[in-house]
């Protein structure tokens, strides 16, 4: 896609992928199950063409508590500028070091944004939420 003409007619796609099929993300997950959701709309933000992109997935990973299997359910919502070229993209960063942003290609490879998007909204620590791991279970482990 040129992303570039996605932004300026306001282009939006949707889809889904199977979470086994992240290559990146494989030493990750503790199972092949689960997808990745994703919705990608272009539009102007504060005047400059940006992608807008919603990732959702629901991979199973380790808990670091109790080491057992679980499912975290990801959201992410982000907004990457585009800018023309490599001057301009410093340029914008120089003023606001904290922007994402990219130089837009002239194929944009959607599905690269999307796997992106999902390896940094990973947890550093995965684990259950509080007081749901399996006490039993690592009392039983612990004799
Ligand atoms: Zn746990």
């Amino acid at each position: 896609m040129d992303p570039i003409r996605f932004t300026r007619e306001a282009g939006c796609l949707a889809g889904e992928f199977a979470l086994a099929e992240v290559g990146r993300l494989r030493d990750e997950l503790a199972g092949d199950q689960g997808v990745v959701t994703y919705r990608l709309a272009g539009a102007l933000v504060r005047g400059r063409p940006a992608l807008r992109l919603l990732v959702e997935a629901d991979p199973t990973l380790i808990c670091q508590r109790c080491l057992k299997p679980y499912v975290h359910p990801l959201h992410s919502e982000g907004v990457i500028f585009l800018a023309h070229n490599a001057a301009e993209l410093e340029r914008w960063e120089s003023h606001d070091p904290l922007m994402d942003v990219i130089v837009a290609e002239a194929h944009m490879d959607v599905r690269m944004l999307v796997e992106d998007e999902l390896l940094l909204s990973l947890p550093v620590a995965p684990r259950h939420e509080e007081g749901a791991c399996q006490q039993t279970e690592i009392a039983q482990g612990a004799n």
